[in-house]
């Protein structure tokens, strides 16, 4: 691996200030942009101040290499980290450079070069799954076990998807490198598209053997109990994200998450409407005259609920703080007067219901 003395290429002195280092940057990038300089090295030597001034100018990145020298930056930081767009889109368009056209034709085929040390393993794949809730549970909070299957490390290979002690060969689709480079020209602008490799998954080496638990994948699926916490005052439809809880990532991969979608089962009898509850009872015609008492299925059970006297088909009675309890407040039972009309009558209760109409006819 060829070294780089950063310091040599931006012509400083190892003790030199920030400001020198940045005065000598734009010197050497003016002279040696490739737009304005056509000897055939120009784009190599403005590649390389380019990196030397990335690296030189931060001064976390500069003790780093002072430290540890280029390897040490190569090692410590990703493409991304070093080629901070931030830092060369302010000094190249104070110079009137095209920065995106220059990010793309040369910064993106050196992330390339630098890419081949660590790539970084996959995240595992995020996962989704319902659960289902009574609206008592929806209403009040709860927490409640669900299975999930999902994949995890390999024991027996712990993930490396080797066959135990027969070690690792390199790659032969990537060469070892992790990498797979896709060019393509548009205008004048070279696209380079870095994917992992899929054959090794980015880390250059296959196994010798795949393990024979898991066909080499590293990871095996298992069914996992998981205990989620309803939050009080949910509606239906509603989703919780587990972080972490998803599938475990491959080779040492961060896991990915798991997404729970909320489903409140319809109550027999009771129905919500934001954080009330609606109840419909029906109420004989007498006790809706004289008053009386009932008896009302709440979310908390049954409660006795007074009618007054003169009731009308249509009154709502409200029951305070028995409706839903959320972050947001804490509702009501409404409970609807439905005056009960038989349709059918005995002889008995036609006589006394004739009556009843002659004396309210007289009154
Ligand atoms: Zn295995
Ligand atoms: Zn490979």
């Amino acid at each position: 691996m060829r070294r780089k003395d950063y310091y040599r290429i931006l012509g400083v002195d190892r003790n030199a200030t920030q400001e020198e280092i940045k005065r000598a940057f734009r010197r050497l990038a003016l002279k040696y942009h490739p737009d304005r300089n056509k000897s055939p090295d120009a784009e190599e030597r403005f590649k390389e101040i380019s990196e030397a001034y990335a690296v030189l100018s931060d001064p976390e990145k500069r003790r780093q290499y002072d430290l540890f020298g280029y390897e040490g930056i190569q090692t410590r930081y990703s493409p991304e980290d070093l080629f901070n767009r931030t830092i060369f889109r302010d000094i190249f368009t104070e110079f009137g450079f095209d920065f995106d056209d220059l990010f793309n034709r040369l910064f993106r085929d050196f992330a390339v070069t630098f890419q081949r040390g660590a790539p970084t393993p996959e995240r595992g794949r995020d996962l989704e799954t319902e659960v289902e809730v009574t609206l008592e549970q929806a209403a009040y909070g709860a927490e409640v076990e669900i299975d999930v299957p999902r994949m995890r490390r390999c024991p027996r290979c712990r993930g490396s998807g080797a066959e135990p002690d027969r070690g690792m060969v390199t790659c032969p689709s990537c060469g070892g490198t992790g990498r797979i480079e896709e060019r393509r020209i548009s205008g004048f602008t070279q696209m380079i598209r870095i994917t992992a490799c899929s054959r090794c998954g980015g880390r250059g080496v296959i196994p010798a053997e795949p393990c024979k638990g898991c066909g080499g994948l590293g990871l095996v699926e298992r069914r996992a109990r998981i205990r989620v916490r309803i939050p009080p005052g949910i509606e239906d439809g509603s989703s919780l994200v587990l972080r972490g809880e998803g599938d475990e990532g491959r080779y040492g991969g961060p896991p990915g998450d798991l997404f729970i979608t909320v489903r409140v089962k319809p109550h027999p009898q009771l129905e919500r409407r934001g954080l009330d509850i609606i109840y419909e009872a029906e109420v004989s015609f007498p006790k809706a005259a004289l008053g009386g008492e009932i008896k009302v299925p709440t979310l908390r059970g049954e409660r006795s609920v007074r009618i007054p006297p003169g009731t009308e088909s249509g009154a709502v009675i409200r029951l305070r703080g028995l409706g839903v309890r959320s972050p947001y407040g804490v509702g009501d039972q409404l409970v609807k007067i439905k005056i009960r009309v038989p349709k059918v009558l005995t002889p008995r209760q036609r006589e006394l219901i004739e009556e009843l109409a002659r004396v309210l006819d007289e009154g």
